[in-house]
């Protein structure tokens, strides 16, 4: 299996559980040094990509092709935030994000499929979020992880003839970088944030990266087969 942004939060969880459940791993993320680090003490792969870059994604999964045998399972876990109002977002916090995630996961998606068509099997998983719904600053984010969604249930589409299962995962607030991040610009302090998070989901506590490395595992499972082009909502409530 191949995780991008596998150095760190979901895709490290991700990484670390399907290891342990005995899959060949290749980690890939921006750096080869946060890769290295997950990928070295589960025995898997590292990889430095940028998922934006056509070159480098081919690449990516020429390799993981070459040194693990085969691509059977793909999660998108690769991204960026660059929140702004709309007044305030320029043209960069627009394309970065874009470009991380929707054309990241088009290009990931397209050099995988090649080999998992070949193969008649794969999984493919992509991040999405619950800012797919609409959420204040990000206007970049959200339009790229409902476009995600879409993505997912017409790659769902083509490639189920070819025994391609294709789905996401849309979390909530989890405890990663991503939402330290959000809670340094803020400038608020993250026990806090965390807590008045917590205060709004309905099981009172925030995601962690294995909340949903376990949702991911189960739609790669043979267990969820007749499960294709669906998102689930992963936020501790409705
Ligand atoms: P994270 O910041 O801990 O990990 C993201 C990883 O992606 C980082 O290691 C980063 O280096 C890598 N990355 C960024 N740009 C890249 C690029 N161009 N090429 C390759 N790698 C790149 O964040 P996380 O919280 O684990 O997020 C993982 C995914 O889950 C993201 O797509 C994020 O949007 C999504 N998500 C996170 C939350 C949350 O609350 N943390 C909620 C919903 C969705």
């Amino acid at each position: 299996m191949l995780v991008t942004g596998g150095g760190r939060g979901i895709g490290a969880a991700t990484a670390q559980l399907f290891a342990g459940e005995g899959a060949k791993v290749a980690v890939s993320d921006l750096d080869e040094g946060p890769a290295q680090e997950v990928a070295g003490p589960i025995g898997g792969l590292a990889i430095a990509c940028n998922v934006s870059d056509r070159g480098q994604v081919e690449s990516m999964v020429a390799r993981t092709v070459k040194e693990l045998g085969r691509l059977d399972v793909l999660v998108t876990c690769a991204g960026i935030i660059r929140d702004n109002l709309i007044y305030k977002m320029t043209d960069d916090d627009w394309d970065s994000v874009i470009d991380t995630h929707l054309k990241g996961t088009f290009l990931c998606a397209q050099a995988a499929q090649k080999h998992m068509v070949e193969n008649k099997y794969g999984k493919m998983v992509f991040l999405s979020s619950t800012s797919a719904l609409g959420n204040r600053g990000q206007t970049n984010y959200a339009a790229a992880k409902a476009g995600l969604q879409g993505m997912a249930r017409t790659l769902a589409i083509e490639l189920g003839p070819f025994n391609i299962n294709v789905n996401t995962v849309a979390p909530g607030f989890v405890e990663t970088r991503m939402t330290k991040a959000t809670a340094e610009r803020m400038g608020v302090d993250y026990e806090a944030f965390k807590l008045g998070a917590a205060s709004q989901i309905p099981l009172r506590r925030v995601g962690q990266p294995e909340d949903i490395a376990n949702v991911i595992a189960f739609l790669c499972s043979d267990e969820s087969g007749f499960v294709s082009g669906q998102n689930i909502y992963i936020r501790g409530g409705p």
